[in-house]
C-alpha cells in the first residue's frame, strides 16, 4: 500500500520520528516579560485626550499589567471570557492587551466609528463580560447598554466619567504589581476582531496565542517592518483594526519604543508626535498619509526622524509614495486583512528590485509587495486553475498560513477554506515573476465592460495623481451598450475644481483610453467607512439610478 502522505494539519506521518527540543508554547505574556526584562527603560508615549502626554516604560507597564490581570482575576474573569474595548490607542488599551490575553481570557477590540447597531450586535454576539470604553464613547456606551445583556460591568478608561462607567484606575488601585503567567496551550484565543464585510453581519476573527506570535516574528523581519529595539514606532492604525497591525506585540517582542496617539489623528498632532517623540517607523492608511502630506505642503515641516511606513488598507498611489520620500520617508506598501492579523505582503525591495532602472523600481514599489515567509499566496482563474505568477494574469487570490483565519467565530457552518486550506480574500490580483503581488480589484468592485475587465484600484491611482483631487473611487454603472462602464467619484482637493474633461485629458496616456471613465461626479465629501475606506456601497447606493449620457 502506498505510503500516506499527510497534507492537512492533523495529519500525521505513519512512524512520527519526534525531536527533542523543548515544547515551549508561543504566548502573548512572554513579549512582555521579555520587553521588562530587556527593555525595562524603553518607553510608552500616550497623547491623551486632554492635549496632555503621558509616558512611562515597559518595567512600570507590566506592573500595572500584574495588578490589572490580578484584579480580573479576583473579579471572576475565567479563561476564553471575552472583554470588549472601546478605546483609542493608548497605555490603558496597551494594558488590557496583555493582561486579558496573559491570564487566558479574550480582548475584543471593538470598533467604535461603526454604527451602534453594529456595536450591539457585536457586543453580543462577543458575549463580552466588560466592557473598557474611553470617555468620548460612553454617551453611547450608556445608550446601548439595556441591550447588551451579557455586560456585567463597564470601566471608564479616561476619568470624566458618567453614570455607567466605573474607574479603571480604582479597579486596579490595592492589587499585586506581581503575576504569575500561566502557561497553557498556545493555540488558545487571545483576541477577538470583527470585520464588517460589505453584506450580512460583522464577522468575527479569533486570533490565538501562537497565531499571534508568529504574526509578530514574521513581521518584525527585514523583509517586512524590519523593526528593533532602536526603533520608536508610532502606531496610528487604530487598536480596534487587526490590532493596530500587530504594533503592540510587535513593539514588546521588539523592546521598541511605541508612542500611541489617542483620538488625536489630525495631522498636525501627528506630525508633532512623529518629531517630538522621535518616531522611525509608522503604519497607517492612506487617508492619514494624504493629510499629512497636505498639512506639510501649506504649514511647512518635517517629518525627521521618520524613515520608514507601512501603509495599507487600501492602495497607495504613486503620488503618496513621492511625496513622501520627498520628506525621506520610504512608504512601504502592505496588503493584509482583519483575517490575516493583517499582513501578508510587504513591498520591500529585493537585490534584483534594487539593481533596476529607477522607473522601473517605482513600479514594483507600487505594487501591494512580496509574500511574507509563513504566507502563500495563490491566484486562480474563473475555472479554478492556478494562473502563472507573469505580472499580467490577474485573478482571485487565495492565502494560507499559520497566522489566516480558518473560520470565523461562532459562525461553524461557514465553509471558508477550499479543499487544501487556502482562504478567499475577496480581492483580484496580479502577481510577477519578482514575486510582487499586485491587487487590481476587489472581487464585488471590478467593472466588465464589454466583456473586459476594468481595475478600479488603477483609475483612482491614476486619478489621485492629479493635484486637484483629494479622494478618488470608481464604482460600475449599467451602460446601455457595454453592460457596465466607469463612473468617477471625486472629492476635490481644498480650493480646487476639476471637470470631466480636464480629468479625461490627464488619463490619456496613463490608462487604457478605454477604462476613461464616461462621467465624472464631484462630491463635497467621500463616505468613509469606519476603517477609513472608501464605502464604495454607500457610493452605490447614492448612484444606483445613475445613468450614462446617451
Ligand atoms: P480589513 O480586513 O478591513 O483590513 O480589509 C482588508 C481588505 O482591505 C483587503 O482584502 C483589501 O481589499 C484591502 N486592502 C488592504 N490593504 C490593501 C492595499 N495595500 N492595497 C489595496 N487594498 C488593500
Amino acid at each position: 500500500m502506498a505510503a500516506h502522505i499527510p497534507r492537512m494539519p492533523g495529519d500525521v506521518l505513519e512512524t512520527p520520528m519526534f525531536g527533542l527540543m523543548q515544547d515551549r508554547p508561543l504566548l502573548i505574556s512572554s513579549m512582555l516579560t521579555y520587553a521588562a526584562t530587556y527593555h525595562p527603560r524603553r518607553e510608552l508615549v500616550s497623547a491623551l485626550p486632554d492635549g496632555t502626554i503621558h509616558r512611562y516604560d515597559y518595567a512600570a507597564s507590566a506592573r500595572r499589567i500584574a495588578q490589572l490581570a490580578n484584579a480580573l482575576v479576583a473579579y471572576g474573569i475565567r479563561p476564553g471570557d471575552r472583554i470588549g474595548t472601546l478605546a483609542w490607542n493608548g497605555y490603558r488599551h496597551f494594558e488590557l492587551f496583555f493582561a486579558v490575553s496573559g491570564i487566558g481570557a479574550v480582548l475584543h477590540t471593538v470598533n467604535p466609528r461603526l454604527f451602534e447597531e453594529q456595536i450591539a450586535y457585536i457586543v453580543n454576539h462577543g458575549e463580552d463580560r466588560m466592557l473598557f470604553v474611553d470617555a468620548s464613547f460612553l454617551p453611547m456606551v450608556e445608550r446601548l447598554s439595556p441591550r447588551l445583556p451579557t455586560v456585567e460591568k463597564v470601566f471608564a478608561l479616561s476619568k470624566d466619567m458618567n453614570a455607567i462607567g466605573e474607574d479603571y484606575e480604582q479597579f486596579l488601585a490595592g492589587h499585586s504589581e506581581q503575576f504569575d503567567w500561566p502557561s497553557f496551550d498556545e493555540r488558545t484565543a487571545s483576541a477577538l476582531c470583527y470585520t464588517s464585510g460589505t453584506t450580512g453581519d460583522p464577522k468575527g476573527v479569533l486570533y490565538s496565542h501562537r497565531s499571534t506570535v508568529l504574526h509578530a516574528m514574521g513581521a518584525a523581519q527585514k523583509s517586512a517592518m524590519n523593526l528593533g529595539c532602536d526603533d520608536s514606532m508610532i502606531a496610528i492604525a487604530p487598536m480596534y483594526h487587526a490590532c493596530a497591525w500587530g504594533m503592540p506585540y510587535l513593539a514588546a517582542m521588539t523592546g521598541a519604543k511605541l508612542i500611541m496617539p489617542g483620538p488625536r489623528h489630525d495631522p498636525a498632532s501627528i506630525v508633532s508626535l512623529i518629531t517630538n517623540e522621535g518616531a522611525t517607523f509608522a503604519c497607517g492608511v492612506p487617508t492619514v498619509w494624504t493629510m499629512v502630506l497636505r498639512h506639510l505642503a501649506e504649514q511647512g515641516g518635517s517629518l525627521a526622524p521618520l524613515n520608514r511606513t507601512t501603509i495599507g488598507g487600501s492602495a497607495v498611489s504613486r503620488a503618496m509614495i513621492d511625496g513622501l520620500a520627498d520628506h525621506g520617508v520610504r512608504a512601504l506598501h502592505l496588503w493584509g486583512m482583519t483575517e490575516m492579523s493583517p499582513v501578508g505582503t510587504v513591498g520591500t525591495d529585493t537585490p534584483e528590485v534594487l539593481a533596476m532602472p529607477a522607473a522601473n523600481r517605482a513600479d514594483i514599489r507600487a505594487k501591494q509587495g512580496r509574500g511574507q515567509f509563513m504566507v502563500e499566496l495563490k491566484i486562480v482563474g474563473e475555472d479554478g486553475a492556478r494562473l502563472s505568477h507573469d505580472g499580467e494574469q490577474s485573478g482571485a487570490l487565495w492565502v494560507r498560513g499559520p497566522w489566516i483565519a480558518r473560520s470565523y467565530f461562532r459562525r461553524p457552518d461557514d465553509d471558508l477554506l477550499d479543499a487544501d486550506g487556502w482562504f478567499p480574500t475577496g480581492d483580484v490580483a496580479t502577481i510577477d515573476p519578482f514575486g510582487y503581488m499586485k491587487i487590481t480589484d476587489r472581487v464585488k468592485d471590478i467593472i466588465k465592460s464589454g466583456g473586459e475587465w476594468i481595475s478600479t484600484v488603477d483609475l483612482e491611482n491614476a486619478a489621485v495623481a492629479h493635484p486637484a483631487v483629494e479622494l478618488a473611487a470608481v464604482i460600475g454603472c449599467f451602460h446601455q451598450k457595454w453592460e457596465e462602464r466607469p463612473l468617477m467619484i471625486i472629492q476635490p482637493s481644498p480650493g480646487q475644481s476639476i471637470d470631466h474633461r480636464q480629468l479625461s485629458v490627464f488619463l490619456d496616456g496613463r490608462v487604457a483610453r478605454w477604462w476613461i471613465p464616461d462621467a465624472v461626479e464631484i462630491i463635497a465629501a467621500m463616505p468613509l467607512t469606519a476603517t477609513g475606506k472608501i464605502d464604495k456601497r454607500a457610493l452605490r447606493t447614492r448612484f444606483a439610478d445613475f445613468r450614462f449620457p446617451s
